[in-house]
């Protein structure tokens, strides 16, 4: 139902064919958003009906890429308002807790404001010129002014062979150890494990450390026709600030095309 929803919005808004970097204010006021004001809120940002249209708030702590997200991701609430479609895991939320209805409305949102600043056809052809590698990862932050990890989701969302994107904190150097932070994948034959073995700790850490892509191999789990270990391609670029301490990992279970 999410996936209907985000592409009915997308289709009759034509957000595929977006040209980055996508200026949400003016996108926000085109769609009747009155006014836009920074300040200190708890939420990432809020969106308020009034007589003469809507008022957007953003938290002005954020950063100015943050800030653009949650503009997009208000959008989004917007947009579902319109179609009359606020709180629309109603009906699919019924038996389940009163806060699974909000949970839905803000992931059909967050995809929303991934349409918007990674709109489908640039990124796309922007994609398929580095091979759907986190190589140009930079220079597609810089292009869409979105950050490091949005960019990556989408790659992985948007590639039309099977990959995994794993975000790894380090826990242990000592022990060697780190955790999966979060995954997002675009198949569900394959799973990461939870944790790195030895020799995919130092290509992680070597990511983490280092300025640039490493590129290594790592294992995956295969779980058709039965679940199995199996060494696959990846790569992998530290996460900046190096404070945040994280290395997002891209993993290709099945074999690119060639360029
Ligand atoms: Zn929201």
């Amino acid at each position: 139902m999410v996936a209907t929803i985000v592409k009915q919005i997308k289709d009759d808004l034509e957000l595929h064919r977006l040209v980055p970097p996508v200026n949400v204010e003016v996108f926000a006021r085109s769609l009747g958003v009155t006014r836009i004001k920074r300040s200190s809120i708890k939420a990432s940002g809020m969106l308020i009906a009034g007589k003469s249209g809507y008022s957007m708030l953003l938290n002005e702590e954020h950063s100015w890429k943050r800030q653009r997200f949650s503009c997009a991701h208000e959008i989004g609430h917007l947009l579902l308002k319109k179609l009359g479609l606020a709180n629309p895991g109603v009906s699919e939320a019924r038996f389940q807790s009163p806060s699974s209805a909000r949970k839905i409305e803000e992931t059909i949102c967050d995809q929303i404001a991934a349409e918007i600043l990674l709109p489908e056809l640039h990124f796309t052809k922007d994609a398929e010129g580095s091979n759907w590698s986190l190589e140009s990862i930079d220079q597609l932050v810089r292009k869409y002014q979105a950050s490091a990890e949005s960019v990556a989701i989408r790659l992985v969302k948007l590639m039309p062979n099977a990959s995994i994107l794993g975000v790894w904190r380090p826990t242990s150097i000592r022990k060697m150890r780190m955790k999966l932070e979060k995954v997002i994948s675009n198949t569900a034959r394959y799973k990461l494990p939870n944790h790195v073995n030895p020799a995919t700790f130092w290509f992680l850490r070597r990511a983490l450390l280092g300025e640039g892509l490493e590129h290594g191999s790592s294992a995956v789990i295969d779980l058709y026709p039965h679940p199995a270990l199996k060494e696959i391609p990846a790569e992998a670029i530290g996460l900046y600030p190096p404070s945040f301490r994280r290395v997002m990992a891209l993993y290709f279970p099945e074999p690119k095309d060639p360029l």
